[in-house]
């Protein structure tokens, strides 16, 4: 037996299911999850010496590679002067001045730990700031595990959504409206609707939680002219799109300029960091300026900053996103060529540096089509490319991630793996 899965038995006498975040215990693929030991560049090493192509990178973090050298060094170089002081530091300032320098709809910025706070804040202020207590939010987007946020849809486009997890009170599920992904009529309909009663509406501008959909053209137009005209708040959650799709994330690569945007993953290279901001009309009703309350210990730390702040220097080289989408495109072309020749369906999405694979032969563009691909294909194809050495996320619906340092080579290494577990699959 591997040590991994040595480690995994003992993981999970304190703590529940062995892991701190529920999709590393590969529920959604079966067998024992990998536990890794370090990793570098393109590649990361499991406790038992192995190593692997990632495409996972952290669930999306890992944008310059594992481990890279003057991400450390800036680190490293922090570390000697203190860990945290719960003070401002002037590394604060200039984290924020680049943020808004990168994403133009954002006027102010307020740092946080997680994606989770940072859509979480950003919901409360825009309740807050209209005085409306409603949220619309799209099926099959993740915004982390925030009680408002943690709801499915009704019955109906029209009823209020359910808790999709115990725990969350009804009463404030009720609050949360769970619309289809891509379907702006159904958006229009329900603001004709109750469009005065709505405080905001959160959406991922490219899909990355139910593998990866970019939205289809007109949806998000769509959704900023419902906002203007009820005078409800849009939050784009850039948690996994930011610095990712581009360098001022979807809503650069879209045209599309939302009122208030949380960000988290890149921004941190690595380190736990969210953020939320946007029109400094909105964000001035945040404490303690405004009335509107939210704190952090440790936000804003500083050698949290110190990796964030190289990280955001090293992707704005000119070129990188071009860099960075041809590997993508590369690596999609690749993969469908070889499912063809194998015989199987596959269709795959991508936006920026995130891509998705579908084994259907529909193009994926909501949750529903996501959910009826064929997941004992996807499953097989895991675990095939992950004993060739390949870590793909271990969920059909999660999007992957291509970092900076993966080369042409690495890449035909993963079709040469795929050509193999695709003809594998075919044969059973
Ligand atoms: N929003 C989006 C779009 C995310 O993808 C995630 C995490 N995958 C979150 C929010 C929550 O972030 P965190 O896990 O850092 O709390």
């Amino acid at each position: 037996m591997s040590r991994s899965h040595d480690l995994f038995a003992a993981a999970q006498r304190h703590i529940p299911g062995g892991v701190n975040s529920p999709v590393r215990a590969f529920r959604g693929v079966g067998g024992d999850p990998v536990f890794f030991e370090s990793a570098s560049g393109p590649h990361a090493i499991d406790a038992d010496g192995k190593c692997y192509i990632d495409y996972v990178g952290s669930w999306g973090p890992m944008i310059l590679g594992h481990a890279h050298p003057e991400v450390l060094a800036a680190v490293r170089e922090r570390l000697d002067k203190g860990l945290s002081f719960g003070a401002p530091t002037e590394l604060e300032t200039v984290m924020a001045d680049k943020v808004c320098e990168l994403v133009p709809s954002m006027d102010m910025v307020r740092m946080v730990s997680s994606g989770t706070e940072a859509t979480m804040s950003a919901l409360r202020l825009a309740r807050g700031y209209t005085g409306r207590d409603k949220i619309v939010k799209f099926e099959g987007c993740y915004h982390g595990h925030a009680d408002s946020l943690l709801v499915k849809a009704g019955s109906g486009a029209l009823t209020f959504g359910e808790p999709s997890s115990p725990g969350v009170p009804a009463a404030l599920a009720e609050l949360t409206i769970t619309l289809r992904y891509n379907d702006i009529d159904q958006v229009r309909e329900t603001f004709a609707e109750i469009g005065s009663e709505i405080a905001c509406i959160i959406v991922e501008p490219v899909a990355g939680n139910m593998n990866c959909i970019p939205p289809v053209p007109g949806f998000l137009e769509g959704l900023r002219e419902v906002c203007d005209q009820y005078g409800s708040v849009l939050i784009f959650d850039e948690v996994m799109t930011g610095f990712r799709v581009a360098l001022g994330g979807a809503q650069a690569h879209f045209g599309i300029k939302p009122d208030l945007t949380a960000l988290g993953k890149v921004i941190g290279g690595g380190m736990p960091v969210g953020a939320f901001g946007g029109k400094q009309e909105i964000m001035s009703r945040l404490s303690p300026l405004g009335p509107v309350y939210q704190a952090g210990t440790l936000s804003g730390n500083p050698i949290a900053m110190a990796a964030g702040l190289k990280t955001l220097e090293l992707i704005s080289a000119p070129g990188f996103y071009d860099q960075l989408a041809a590997k993508v495109t590369t690596l999609m072309t690749g993969l469908k060529e070889r499912a063809a020749v194998a015989g199987i369906a596959l269709t795959t999405n991508q936006a920026g540096g995130m891509f998705g694979i579908f084994f259907t032969d529909q193009q994926v563009t909501n949750y529903e089509q996501a959910t009826a691909c064929n997941q004992d294909q996807f499953k097989a194809f895991f675990h095939g490319m992950l004993e060739r050495g390949v870590y793909l996320a271990p969920s059909a619906f999660e999007a992957g991630f291509v970092s900076i340092m993966h080369t042409d080579e690495h890449i035909q290494a993963t079709l040469d793996a795929a050509a193999d577990t695709f003809a594998a699959i075919a044969a059973r």
